[in-house]
């Protein structure tokens, strides 16, 4: 006899989780009981939520399931940061990491598998686009590193998720935003959307909807260039939407009292990290609240770039400092275990590599 499938239940936002019991005559309170146990407890065993009946904990049983991404790899570094390898259902692969620090572990999530921008300097790109996450496999991603760590993280740390992994969140935008609700959810894993930081390389018309989301993540825009003819050639994008509408569409994205909008801007040895550059920044954000951080490129051999030396690195924070530009340099984090940015899926099969350096190296470097 032909089993049938089991609808999975991860992800699902609690007024969908309601529908689908109102059509099972259940009680809508039982919907926030189920939710409740999956992301308040982590239970992801119908037979382990105790206050359900044993009769519906097992009709529940035959109908949902609720299935985390497969840890099939961890990998430590030195200073403390995990690289999780993840198998979804399909048996496609992303990675997540988590980065301990004093005071607040942060999750750095994926969103897509592989990528179809073609940032120069990220080995992501390399892997070219193969799907969309479903909301459920990235909310999985949080459920599976905490349920790695007992439910529990040092208990006098906040979490914090970024959506800076492989992908670009805009452009998988309703799974993101429902999976940032579930997230947020107050009966569920209470992440308040502070906390959360969406990174995108501009995709414009997203941006509008972003903002207007009542649940909305903190935005953080890669900028990594000062004229339309670099961003081009670092973010070929760019092409589709430009810098220049890209930094309207920031100065038209609502704000509330005390937030900025973070650019992040990867310093490229003698590409995008003179003093010309750093002044063409101050004027681009003239009118922007705005923070910098500065992130020190990961090199790699099959990239075409090469790190800005530390005092090029200073000299470019100093001069935005002089003109009031708050400005950051992001200490890289599990750089021993490729879990920094741009190396996620750093071990991509050949024929993606080869395919990647074609592409790269046929692309003149930015004066
Ligand atoms: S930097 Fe982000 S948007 Fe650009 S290729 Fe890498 S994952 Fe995609």
């Amino acid at each position: 006899m032909k089993s049938e499938r089991k609808t999975d239940l991860l992800g699902m936002e609690l007024s969908r989780l309601e529908a689908l019991f109102a059509d099972m005559s259940l009680e809508r309170f039982r919907a926030r009981q189920v939710f409740h146990n999956v992301y308040g407890r982590l239970r992801t065993e119908f037979s382990s939520m105790t206050d359900l009946s044993k009769p519906l904990r097992n009709d529940l049983a035959k109908r949902f399931t609720i299935k985390l991404p497969h840890i099939t790899r961890r990998t430590e570094s030195c200073d403390g940061t995990i690289k999780y390898l993840l198998q979804l259902e399909d048996t496609e692969t992303v990675e997540s990491v988590y980065i301990p620090e004093t005071h607040r572990t942060t999750l750095c999530l994926s969103t897509q598998v592989g990528c179809s921008f073609r940032c120069r300097f990220c080995l992501t790109a390399s892997l070219g686009f193969k799907r969309n996450l479903t909301f459920g496999e990235i909310v999985g991603q949080v459920m599976s590193i905490l349920s790695d760590h007992n439910g529990t993280l040092n208990s006098s740390s906040r979490l914090n998720v970024v959506f800076m992994g492989m992908g670009e969140p805009l452009l998988n935008y309703e799974n993101v935003m429902e999976a940032i609700r579930v997230m947020a959810h107050p009966d569920g894993l209470a992440i308040s959307p502070k906390r959360m930081t969406l990174s995108t390389a501009g995709v414009i018309p997203r941006l509008s909807d972003l903002g207007r989301e009542k649940v909305r993540p903190h935005l953080a825009v890669s900028l990594s260039a000062t004229t339309e003819a670099q961003r081009n050639a670092l973010m070929p994008h760019n092409r589709k939407y430009s810098l220049e509408s890209l930094l309207e569409a920031c100065r038209q994205y609502p704000l509330s009292a005390r937030e900025r909008l973070t650019f992040e801007y990867v310093l490229l040895d003698g590409v995008n990290d003179s003093l010309d550059d750093a002044r063409r920044l101050v004027k681009l954000l003239d009118g922007i609240r705005a923070k910098i951080n500065l992130l020190a490129l990961n090199e790699a051999a099959e990239l075409p770039f090469r790190a800005s030396p530390p005092e090029r690195v200073h000299q470019f924070q100093e001069y935005l400092a002089s003109k009031h530009v708050s400005v950051f340099v992001r200490k890289p984090r599990g750089l021993d275990i490729l879990a920094a940015c741009g190396q996620l899926k750093r071990e991509v099969d050949p024929a993606g590599l080869e395919n990647f350096r074609s592409r790269i190296d046929s692309v003149a470097q930015p004066a």
